[in-house]
């Protein structure tokens, strides 16, 4: 910025740190497009040999014995030494730059919100109270306000991106320490972070701060680092609480109808692109936030504001349209006979009416008579372990106990052992020999996540993990016991190629793949 607005002040400061330092002439490395022709047209009137270089970075250890310096200490430098007024150039937001005295306070010039993001920092509110501008020292001179909405978690792991991007990658803490900052803040953001998260984070940031090669590296912690200390309560809610104050991480946000406001208008029912939202004329919509996608379409129909968005426990809620209050009669026919959207889940189920059957005189039972139950032992088996059902985990088990050395009994009621395995035709495996030799390379981590969002994280993630970590390790168990399969295929044409189809003896392949015969 400093570049367009005062070039002359600029190539000044280079001419004085060059007399200064006894320098016979100055580089210039600037990230964007400059004029180029101005820049050289002040040096030569101060007689500068000026080079310009454009490149996101400058490596320091290129650079040991020159000086070094930003663009804006050398307009400093500049004004200071021809008596100029000293002023700061910066950018409030979207705001055209605009030069304020070095004392002016920040909080004169910002708009009243939660805090500040400069230079990657983030600032609270009340880190904000009395700090001027020049104290605050912002190199870029752009400012960020951050409004009530904004959520340190979700803009912190934005400033990780935009840093992940321009890190040269060359250093193993910038490196690493970005991805692995980027990977923790991602899952805070979707609910999924365990409590030692963010000291871990911690702990990386710090080491990145005094282990890495340039001002980039040294810097890319800051997001994190300042996000955990100026908004510490907001950042450690997404993590014990699972909850955004702001309503920004859309996995901690659900929407819902308030009842209260609703006037059953019905528009948002049909502007809903998830079909999520069932309702009609008269009735209080609800929302289904399975289905939800946070897309926030709903929001802006809905005239009476009754649509709202919520981080943690929304308020008790009707589980289906009911009348509006003071709405016709006719309304609560519809609500009975309200067709569910085309795409809604029916997650009614009805009981089968029981048979009209004539009442039957009995005698009476005998009160306090113990009951005496005739039992024919027809043999006896001795054993370490009985396993009620025979179904895949009841059989896995048995030939585990069995590998142990132990003798089991299996006792299953129905004709043949398998379970639901039986109408199966395969296991789920990731990361297994089978896909490795198909080149799919889908990790167990992209999986889960895959498996998260597409269950809305509505299912245990604990489970989930175990399942999936062990599923490759399962298939070779299942293959050194003889089991073959005829390769990795999809569920369906947007999935993953994770099902892994078995081979059964008779060469057909289908369902039922378990059947024992
Ligand atoms: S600290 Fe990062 S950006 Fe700087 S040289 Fe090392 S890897 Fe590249
Ligand atoms: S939530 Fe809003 S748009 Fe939807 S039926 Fe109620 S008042 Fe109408
Ligand atoms: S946020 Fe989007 S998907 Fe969810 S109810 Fe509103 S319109 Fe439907």
């Amino acid at each position: 910025m400093l570049l367009h607005t005062n070039p002359a002040g600029v190539v000044a400061g280079l001419k004085i740190a060059a007399l200064l330092t006894g320098a016979s002439g100055a580089e210039l490395v600037v990230r964007c497009e400059v004029d180029r022709q101005t820049l050289l047209a002040n040096a030569g009137t101060v007689d500068l040999p000026l080079e310009i270089t454009q490149a996101a970075l400058v490596n320091k250890a290129l650079h040991k014995t020159d000086l070094l310096l930003d663009l804006e200490q050398l307009a400093t430098m500049a004004d200071r030494l021809t008596g100029a007024q000293p002023g700061l150039l910066v950018a409030v937001g979207d705001a055209t730059p605009t030069e304020f005295p070095a004392d002016t306070l920040l909080t004169d010039i910002l708009p009243v919100g939660k805090g500040l993001l400069a230079d990657h920092r983030f600032y609270s509110a009340q880190q904000l109270e009395g700090m001027t501008l020049a104290s605050l020292a912002s190199r870029s001179g752009v400012l960020r306000p951050m409004a009530d909405r904004d959520c340190p978690v979700d803009l912190a792991k934005k400033e990780m991106l935009t840093l992940h991007r321009q890190s040269c990658g060359k250093c193993t803490f910038c490196r690493e320490g970005l991805y692995q900052l980027s990977e923790i803040f991602e899952r805070i953001s979707l609910g999924r972070a365990k409590t030692g998260d963010l000291d871990l984070a911690e702990e990386i940031g710090q080491a990145m701060t005094v282990s890495c090669n340039c001002t980039l590296g040294e810097e890319a912690a800051l997001p994190v680092l300042s996000a955990m200390g100026a908004f510490a309560a907001e950042t450690q809610a997404h993590v014990r609480r699972k909850e955004c104050a702001a309503n920004a991480c859309l996995a901690l946000t659900q929407f819902y109808v308030d009842p209260k406001l609703c006037n059953g208008c019905g528009k948002c029912v049909s502007a809903c692109p998830k079909q999520c939202i069932e309702g009609g004329e008269g009735l209080v919509a609800v929302i289904d936030n399975f289905d939800c996608s946070r897309c926030g379409e709903c929001l802006p129909v809905c005239e009476q504001q009754a649509i709202k968005r919520t981080s943690g426990r929304p308020p008790k809620l009707p589980s289906s349209p009911v009348p509006v209050k003071g709405a016709a009669p006719a309304a609560q026919a519809e609500s009975e006979s309200a067709p569910l959207p085309a795409a809604k889940r029916k997650r009614v189920f009805a009981r089968p009416a029981k048979p009209q059957v004539a009442p039957v005189e009995t005698p009476a039972a005998p009160v306090n008579q113990p009951k005496h139950v005739e039992v024919n032992i027809m043999k006896t088996i001795e054993t370490d372990i009985v396993i009620v059902a025979g179904g895949p985990a009841g059989l896995a088990a048995a030939i585990a106990a069995g590998e142990q050395g132990m003798k089991t009994v299996i006792l299953e009621k129905s004709s043949a052992t398998g379970g639901a395995a039986n109408m199966g035709m395969g296991p789920l495996g990731i990361d297994t020999k089978i896909q490795k030799a198909a080149f799919n390379n889908l990790g167990v981590d992209k999986a889960i996540q895959m498996h998260m969002e597409y269950t809305h994280y509505r299912v245990d993630e604990d489970l989930v993990q175990a399942y999936f970590h062990k599923s490759a390790d399962t298939i070779e168990w299942l293959e050194e016991m003889g089991v073959e399969f005829a390769g990795a295929l999809r569920y369906f044409k947007e999935s993953e190629a994770t099902w892994h189809i078995v081979k059964p003896e008779n060469g057909v392949i289908g369902p039922r793949a378990a059947v024992p015969w």
